[in-house]
């Protein structure tokens, strides 16, 4: 039910180790994305299926064992399949909100048993579940079929032909991630991802183009400002220049008013006499 983020982070780069999760998302931990499948040289070797919803039972696991993780695990020959078996997905827990049944665990381990040519080795480790019930009544329908019992009859009213929506639609872009990386699926999906990557390449095509344009719009935008700017700048120009003007003018008149007064007063300079006031304040004492 919680996507495995320490065991993906563990050997998301290797090759050697195929890991696969199944679980609700978005839902603690948050991670878990279709998209994310690996990094480097272990690109592929993880797959990731994220149910967008609760309610996901027996059909919808099986169907994705079915269209999309045997195909791959199968490609893939491992020697030994290590399960974290939590059973937060079993009907009945308080957390998961999902409908598996015992039968459908025991349909899913029957499953695994049978990879390469039933000789790959299964170890189930008993993580989780939050009732206790439902834990119990699947972990013994798993472990009678690794003692080989076949696995217990799916429940009167399942049907594999119906499936929620949702969990249909995650299955299929799992698998359309991972088209690329395993032959397999192409054989079980046929053409049948072709319009939903057109749709991934158009949306893609559509991202990119939206993202240009606003590149465009922003550039333009900065554009503009930087003009105003410049506007500015050269009507601030345009005032310091007229009140340079306005000053040397006032210094001009200023100056020709001295000249003026000088001119008014002949005489006084030359002769050698005190300046007038000077004389006043002398006959004032
Ligand atoms: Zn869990």
């Amino acid at each position: 039910m919680h996507h495995g983020n320490g065991t993906q982070a563990l050997f998301e780069d290797d090759p050697r180790v195929l890991y696969v999760s199944l679980h609700r998302f978005p839902f603690y931990p948050n991670t878990g994305h279709h998209q994310e499948c690996g990094r480097g040289a272990g690109k592929g070797y993880t797959v990731n299926v994220g149910w967008p919803e609760g309610g996901v039972g027996d059909a919808e696991y099986l169907a994705a064992f079915r269209q999309l993780i045997l195909p791959i695990a199968r490609s893939f020959d491992p020697q030994f399949v290590i399960i974290s078996a939590g059973f937060d997905a079993a009907a009945g827990d308080p957390l998961g909100g999902c409908d598996l049944s015992p039968a459908g665990y025991a349909h899913m381990t029957a499953e695994l048993l049978t990879l390469r040519g039933g000789k790959a080795r299964c170890l189930l480790v008993l993580e989780g579940g939050y009732n206790l019930t439902s834990i119990a009544r699947s972990a013994e329908a798993c472990v009678r079929v690794l003692l080989g019992e076949p696995p217990l009859p799916l429940p009167p009213d399942h049907d594999p032909s119906y499936l929620l929506e949702s969990a249909d639609n995650a299955i299929m872009r799992t698998a359309a991630v991972h088209v690329r990386f395993w032959p397999a699926l192409r054989q079980v999906w046929g053409s049948s991802l072709d319009p939903y990557l057109a749709s991934i390449d158009l949306a893609q095509r559509e991202d990119a183009a939206r993202a240009d344009a606003d590149a465009a719009r922003e550039a333009a935008a900065l554009r503009r400002q930087e003009e105003h700017r410049e506007l500015l700048r050269a009507q601030l120009a345009h005032q310091q220049a007229q009140l340079e003007l306005a000053r040397q003018q006032r210094a001009l008149r200023h100056q020709a008013q001295a000249q003026a007064q000088q001119a008014e007063t002949p005489g006084d300079g030359g002769d050698g006499a005190r300046p007038p006031h000077r004389t006043m304040a002398d006959d004032e004492s």
